[in-house]
């Protein structure tokens, strides 16, 4: 068997790491931000019903444009959106892909705001378009000088903002994603990626930047239906834009991309939106309570709009992270000093979490 430096990759990947959060078996898993809900059952007998129906054609090529997945989708966005404003893809990762495929490049530069998702700089590198992260402000934050004056100095093609962002937490103001748009047009016309993953958990969640769309054809919203959607298994990330941002989406997409059971399963939850999306309130309940807990704890909790928590205030995060793993909860080292990430679960498993902490705390 070959190492991976006796193959003869592209040079700009030599040395690279793959994205990797561990998958491990443990009764508590609240590393990679799920739904840890299961989805309500009447959903799934519908889904299976019609994952049924598409085995029974699928000798065929799936609907390459996802038309009636466009409407579903379209529909439980609102905001007066039309099925040819809506991109979707196998996770919003590849819905990001395809945009950096499209607008990024050799010769382009994207920006990001670090701390953020950790998959900017790699969708980056996938597509040879150069990444330089910005440092957010105090506490992670961000405000429409501090973006306006990095694209000013930077003149970037893409300009991603995470919004609530991985892995802070920290929610986003509609005046700050106008900076962005008003500053990359004044440099590059470039465009700007609001990643929307975990919107749904926002205290407002109304104020979503797809109501900064009208007027504005380089302003791009992604979602995923892997969060509040309790969907994550099944693939399914999209967004909205201009319709000639899609007609752009479309020259790097592969043919029927998307398979006729994708689009079979996520049209069957689309149609139970409501239902699916039932446990929002307690997920941020559980957020609210973490925090609450957290700094009882004597830590440091950031404030958090999604569905899951960073608190520092640790001496040695690792030794926790691992003693936390030892009682089987899993939670995540994303590398900031002094600090964990902690998804909100079930009312149990975040008892579970709590209590593990307070014990490896006291020892
Ligand atoms: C989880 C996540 C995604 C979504 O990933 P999918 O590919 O849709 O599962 C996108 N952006 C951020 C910031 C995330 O945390």
């Amino acid at each position: 068997m070959a190492n991976l430096s006796d193959l003869p990759i592209r040079s700009d990947l030599v040395g690279k790491v793959p994205y990797g959060a561990p998958q491990l078996q443990v009764a508590v898993s609240l590393n990679v931000n799920e739904n840890t809900h299961r989805i309500p059952e009447e959903v799934a007998v519908d889904i299976i019903g019609r994952v049924a129906s598409a085995v029974l054609e699928i000798n065929r090529y799936p609907d390459r444009e996802f038309t009636k997945l466009r409407v579903a989708l379209a529909k439980y966005l609102k905001f007066d959106l039309k099925p040819e404003n809506i991109w979707a893809a196998n996770g919003s990762n590849e819905v990001l892909q395809h945009i950096f495929q499209a607008f990024g490049g050799p010769g382009r530069k994207a920006i990001g705001f670090a701390p953020t998702y950790s998959m900017y700089p790699l969708l980056a590198s996938g597509t040879q378009t150069e990444y330089l992260d910005v440092s957010r402000g105090e506490r992670y934050e961000l405000n429409p000088s501090l973006i306006r004056e990095a694209i000013l100095e930077q003149r970037p093609n893409i300009v991603m903002l995470c919004s609530p962002n991985n892995p802070t937490g920290t929610p986003l103001d509609l005046e700050s994603v106008i900076a962005a748009y008003d500053a990359v047009s004044e440099v590059t016309g470039g465009i700007v990626v609001v990643d929307e993953a975990y919107i749904e958990f926002a205290s407002d969640s109304e104020r979503s930047a797809l109501a900064l769309l009208p007027g504005r054809e380089r302003l791009l919203v992604s979602r995923t239906m892997s969060k509040a959607f309790a969907f994550a298994g099944a693939r399914v990330g999209y967004l909205a834009a201009d319709p000639a941002v899609i007609d752009a989406l479309r020259l790097v997409r592969l043919p029927y991309h998307l398979s006729a059971f994708t689009q079979a399963a996520a049209e069957a939850a689309l149609d139970h939106a409501e239902l699916m999306l039932a446990t929002v309130d307690d997920i941020r309940y559980q957020r609210d309570r973490m925090v609450l807990e957290l700094i009882d704890l004597g830590l440091d909790p950031y404030r958090s709009d999604a569905n899951f928590v960073l608190f520092g205030g640790l001496e040695n995060p690792q030794q926790v992270f691992e003693a936390l793993l030892a009682k089987g909860v899993l939670v995540r080292n994303v590398g900031l000093p002094g600090t964990l990430r902690v998804s909100a679960g079930t009312e149990s498993e975040t008892s579970a979490f709590l209590e593990a902490l307070r014990q490896v705390l006291n020892a």
